[in-house]
């Protein structure tokens, strides 16, 4: 069997969730959930000798085309061409700084081996590996709302941390990215929106320079969207940023080390006994598990599937491609 992180992390949630997630998935995009998986695909890019222009390009482009089809699952009342036009403003930004970030030795990221746990499973390493780092090191973006030391301590203790870099037995360079609240159905963030100074127009503000942190400006500031400002360079949105030290600030790296060899066992001997239970469950229909009721509004996002098990009459096999789903095509994570 080969198992991932994904996929561990979704039947310790939720037995019932993993079953479905195999075949499949909700049609339409969450619409951060969009912006995050381009931004991945463009740090990939990046990585592998892209220049952050047609690293950008190539993500906009593809959001674009995803939120046309299938779509983004919008609240009522947003409208979803101003919210993808905010995320391609977000892209131009994010991937022009991170391309700086990365200066002046990028990683060469790679797909990595799948790491054999024992004769019958393996381990599908999700994260990119460095081939061009004496450490081999595995390289994962996450991007959040903001930052918070809860938040890293979740994403450290989590299977796609620890678990890939204790199976594995590289270390993992984690870079966090924030990128703002969506507010009404905007977003609300300095990669995509700033303040103009009310007499010198041409010059983007995104902090306050030698006041204390968080000191906004008046409200004789003007505030712009990118989205909104087809002739503005992100190349230069991207120079105000660093000059104000947001860009700097709304980005973090942490190394994270290979646990010591008891704690990396200990993580095998784990993962090989819910490999055991993956296969054991093989041929489970996806409501005989019972409901992990704590885990239906837990998430970032409340589970897709709540359509499926939150109704008056049992749920009944092949009702799931009738109600807004779509199969996973061949590999697809
Ligand atoms: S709605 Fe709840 S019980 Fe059903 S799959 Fe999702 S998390 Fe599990």
């Amino acid at each position: 069997m080969l198992l991932d992180a994904a996929s561990l992390t979704s039947l310790q949630s939720c037995p019932r969730r993993y079953l479905l997630e195999r075949h499949w998935r909700a049609a339409k995009w969450q619409p951060k959930s969009l912006l995050y998986h381009c931004l991945r695909g463009a740090m990939e890019h990046l990585c592998r000798g892209g220049d952050a222009k047609a690293a950008a390009d190539l993500a906009r482009t593809r959001l674009l085309e995803l939120a046309a089809d299938p779509g983004m699952d919008t609240a009522p009342g947003v409208n979803p061409y101003a919210l993808a036009l905010d995320f391609c403003a977000m892209i131009d930004t994010i991937v022009r700084s991170e391309w700086r970030s990365l200066q002046p030795e990028p990683p060469q990221l790679v797909e990595a081996e799948a790491v054999a746990l024992c004769e019958r499973h393996q381990w599908r390493v999700s994260a990119r590996q460095d081939s061009a780092s004496a450490t081999r090191a595995l390289h994962r973006w996450v991007f959040w709302d903001s930052y918070s030391d809860a938040k890293l301590s979740a994403e450290l203790h989590s299977w796609a941390v620890f678990g890939e870099v204790a199976l594995a037995g590289v270390p993992m360079q984690l870079h966090i990215i924030s990128v703002g609240r969506m507010v009404d159905g905007r977003m609300e963030s300095p990669w995509a929106a700033c303040v103009k100074h009310p007499k010198f127009p041409n010059v983007l503000r995104f902090g306050r320079r030698g006041t204390a942190k968080g000191k906004s400006f008046t409200n004789t500031f003007q505030r712009m969207r990118l989205s909104d400002m087809p002739q503005q360079s992100p190349d230069e949105w991207v120079d105000a940023m660093w000059r104000d030290g947001v860009a700097q600030q709304l980005r973090r790296s942490v190394q994270v080390q290979v646990p010591p060899p008891e704690a990396c066992g200990d993580a095998l001997r784990q993962v090989l006994a819910e490999a055991d239970r993956m296969q054991a469950m093989a041929k489970m229909q996806y409501a005989e598990p019972p409901m992990s009721r704590a885990a239906c509004d837990g998430g970032w996002t409340p589970c897709p599937f709540q359509v499926l098990c939150h109704r008056a009459e049992p749920v009944a096999a092949g009702l799931v491609g009738a109600e807004g789903f779509r199969r996973r095509e061949n590999g697809e994570r």
